[in-house]
């Protein structure tokens, strides 16, 4: 059986063409297929669009439904937990994720020892470029000093098998980066590269912001780098510091103190000042990682399954 999990944040309008479009492909594929939808705390009508496909599909379609927003990557580990298939993909529902691909990753990694085939964009066309510096800049970064190896334009749509998914679900951190879960897990996967698409309906949940938020995040929760730099930029400075005090003191025993370096003085100390700042900052965002994972809450909160809807007729 072959699991197709959607997360759907407002996806009233996409959800038709993702399913209409999905069932066309579906037919021509052996497994046989069980959606499992998450709706991630939508503001519209998703909720009832899935629950008018469950009626329609009661033996495909199953459907969770959290309390709030949660996020993508909280959708995606529910979805992940109800899955139930042999293989296991990640779809999203604006048909980003062209379904046509999946025939092909199917035979792919029934052919051969792989156990995950991802998908990635072929170039970074139709972005805003101001976007795309950023996310070039962000895959450096984690790729020069993390310890996991993320893909640049890798897409959570990917196929994976049963023991992959299960070792994805055996991490079961509160902060989820799911690119980075997705390599550290390890198996083998491989990429098949495809045209990026416009969303079919809908607009997309990401601001600016929360693309930047969503990075420190990758970056924090998967390396301590930050970390090392600061010590390492930390040890610097105060190295130049002590060799700076040793000439300053000599100078002055040899040849007197007038009273003159103010500028100096004051451009070290406002640097100083500032270095300690960022690193303070730094060494912040770890520990409220920390906190926050230490509260052990639960990743997501279900206030309704397909389950509830029998109970109520
Ligand atoms: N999504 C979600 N929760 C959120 C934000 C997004 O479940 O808080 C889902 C959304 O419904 C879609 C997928 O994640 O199926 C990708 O979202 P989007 O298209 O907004 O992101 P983009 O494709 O622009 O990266
Ligand atoms: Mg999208």
């Amino acid at each position: 059986m072959l699991s197709i999990v959607v997360p759907c944040f407002n996806e009233q309008e996409a959800l038709p063409y993702f399913v209409k479009e999905m069932e066309e492909i579906g037919s021509s594929i052996s497994h046989s297929i069980e959606y499992i939808f998450v709706n991630d705390g939508s503001k519209d009508n998703t909720l009832e669009s899935l629950r008018e496909l469950h009626q329609k599909m009661p033996n495909r379609v199953r459907y969770i439904s959290f309390s709030r927003n949660f996020g993508k990557e909280s959708a995606l580990y529910a979805g992940l937990q109800a899955a139930s298939g042999d293989l296991i993909t990640l779809m999203d529902a604006d048909l980003q994720d062209p379904p046509d691909l999946l025939p092909q990753m199917i035979e792919r990694i029934e052919t051969s020892d792989v156990d995950c085939v991802g998908t990635r964009r072929q170039d970074r066309r139709g972005e805003p470029a101001i976007r795309s510096f950023f996310a070039r800049l962000f895959y450096k970064l984690v790729n020069k000093f993390g310890d996991t190896e993320m893909v640049d334009g890798a897409r959570d749509f990917r196929l994976m098998t049963r023991p992959m998914v299960d070792s994805i679900l055996s991490m079961t951190e509160y902060n989820r980066f799911s690119k980075g879960i997705f390599s550290w897990v390890g198996f083998n996967t491989e990429y098949i590269s495809y045209e990026n698409r416009e969303r079919v309906a809908g607009n997309s949940s990401w601001s600016f912001w929360s693309l930047f938020k969503y990075s420190i995040g990758g970056i924090v929760n998967f390396s301590d780098a930050p970390l090392t730099l600061a010590a390492f930029i930390g040890s610097i400075s105060c190295i130049a510091a002590i060799i700076a005090l040793i000439f300053i003191v000599i100078r002055a025993l040899l040849f007197g103190d007038p009273t003159s370096g103010w500028p100096s003085l004051v451009s070290i100390v406002l640097f100083m000042g500032g270095l300690q700042l960022l690193f303070l900052g730094i060494i912040g965002k770890y520990i409220g990682k920390i906190f926050l994972e230490t509260k052990k809450r639960p990743i997501y909160i279900i206030k309704e399954t397909e389950k509830d809807l029998k109970k109520e007729r």
